[in-house]
């Protein structure tokens, strides 16, 4: 029997590759797809402006504010929200659920005594793949100054009824959808205490073993007009997207420490592929991703879910007035401080909303981010082999390899390798970052996975 050659003998289940035949790499996701146009379409600044205006009336939604008036406080707010999540969810032919998620938060920082928190949850269980889930979040309690003051009117327009109607927007127009990966939709608590919600809701998906492959939260999403005689800038929304893991591990350190990968986290991939699917002649907005985990002396609840080791980053709006954010509302001077809705953009809130929908519905009609990509180091050679896990969608084409100049902010090559688990290049891995994602049979392809080195 002939010796085989080399690419005979790999042939089942690799590639070998030529770098000559990559072409400059195609924007990850999706191709155009009628269903998310339909979709953005439907997302409406009037329903948008009719959920703030609904959340602010309720006076206050403080975590520590009344939880059984019917008519002021965070209790009647959650009760709110729960109804129009039911309402939506009727209409979704059993695949969206919708729940409460309780807990008692005890006493600690910012809650002085035991308190109820309750996140408001709807789930679009995927049609396809439904243990791939991906998740977005809006905070529904409100704040004035006094982060303990429980009883002032705190409106909250900006921080953040515009992340809970982005939300609510998105449980509308997608509950009648059929996406192929789970989507779940909160509006979470406590957030101006602590995180104290979506740290309960994250970690509950981290109990169950849930496989979240991106999460974001959208805080502070109400406008692009600073109302302090900047430029109006309404077609940006920033991505805030961390680059070293919040979650990473000292043995993960060192390896960062020794060939690099700061710029190739789970969340920064994420927010590479955002940043493609969303592109600003679809959804009408420019995604300016802020490689930071959030902005300085503030958090939000994608932080959360970076704890767990989920890929997450965090939509806000490009310049903010902090004469507006956690302020008790006054006028001192002639200048009138607090979250109020009149310096809410409607429209501004809706496009928001439609860069969400195409981020998750791209996320999820789109294979999972590959698994267990590691790249070959078990001998010193100048060309690459990559491995990986095999993808579970029955749809699965194939694998792309990409790569970048090590100084290069995005991949700027793409090779197709075909349906296999392995495949080897010849360029250097010393040279340039590579990573891998899958490609369905409709052309979707997932966020990249950068590779660790095999042991
Ligand atoms: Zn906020």
């Amino acid at each position: 029997m002939a010796k085989p050659t080399r690419r005979t003998f790999m042939a089942a289940s690799a590639a070998v590759v030529t770098a000559g035949l990559a072409g400059p790499a195609e924007a990850a996701g999706q191709p155009a797809d009628p269903q998310l146009r339909e979709m953005l379409r439907e997302i409406d600044p009037k329903r948008v402006e009719a959920i703030i205006r609904r959340l602010v009336a309720f006076g206050t939604r403080h975590t520590l504010s009344a939880q059984d008036d019917p008519a002021r406080g965070i209790g009647a707010a959650r009760d709110w929200i729960l109804a129009e999540m039911q309402a939506h969810a009727a209409r979704s032919g059993g695949r969206m659920t919708v729940a409460l998620d309780s807990f008692i938060q005890p006493v600690s920082n910012r809650i002085p005594a035991p308190t109820r928190i309750t996140n408001v949850v709807a789930t679009l269980r995927g049609s396809v793949t439904p243990d791939r889930v991906y998740v977005v979040t809006g905070h529904y309690d409100s704040r004035v100054t006094d982060v303990m003051d429980a009883t002032s009117d705190a409106p909250g327009a900006d921080d953040d009824a515009s992340g809970v109607a982005v939300v609510l927007e998105l449980v509308r127009v997608m509950a009648t959808r059929a996406p192929a990966a789970t989507i779940v939709f909160a509006a979470v608590a406590a957030e101006e205490q602590g995180l104290y919600g979506s740290d309960h809701l994250a970690q509950t998906f981290k109990d169950q073993g849930t496989d979240v492959q991106g999460a974001f939260s959208n805080d502070i999403v109400g406008t692009g007009d600073a109302h302090d005689g900047t430029p109006d800038d309404s077609r940006t929304v920033r991505l805030f997207v961390e680059g070293v893991p919040t979650a990473e591990t000292a043995a993960e350190a060192n390896i960062r420490r020794s060939v690099g990968g700061e710029n190739d986290g789970a969340s920064r991939q994420l927010g590479r592929f955002v940043t493609a699917v969303a592109r600003q002649s679809l959804t009408g907005m420019r995604v300016r991703p802020i490689w930071r985990r959030d902005r300085y002396l503030r958090g939000s609840d994608h932080i959360s879910f970076l704890l767990r080791g989920y890929p997450a980053a965090r939509f806000t709006e490009p310049r903010e007035n902090f004469a507006h954010e956690h302020q008790d509302v006054r006028v001192v001077d002639g200048v009138q401080f607090g979250d109020l809705i009149e310096f809410c953009d409607f429209g501004y809130i809706a496009r928001v909303a439609r860069v969400n929908a195409a981020a998750l519905w791209s996320l999820a009609q789109a294979p999972g981010t590959p698994k267990g990509v590691v790249i070959d180091t078990t001998q010193l050679t100048n060309e690459t082999t990559l491995r990986w896990q095999p993808n579970p969608e029955p749809d699965l084409a194939g694998y792309e390899l990409v790569w970048r100049e090590t100084t290069d902010p995005d991949w700027t090559h793409s090779l197709p390798v075909g349906d296999v688990t392995t495949a080897t290049v010849d360029l250097s891995k010393d040279n340039v970052f590579f990573g891998v994602r899958a490609v369905d049979e409709a052309g979707n392809r997932s966020p990249v996975a950068a590779p660790q080195p095999s042991s």
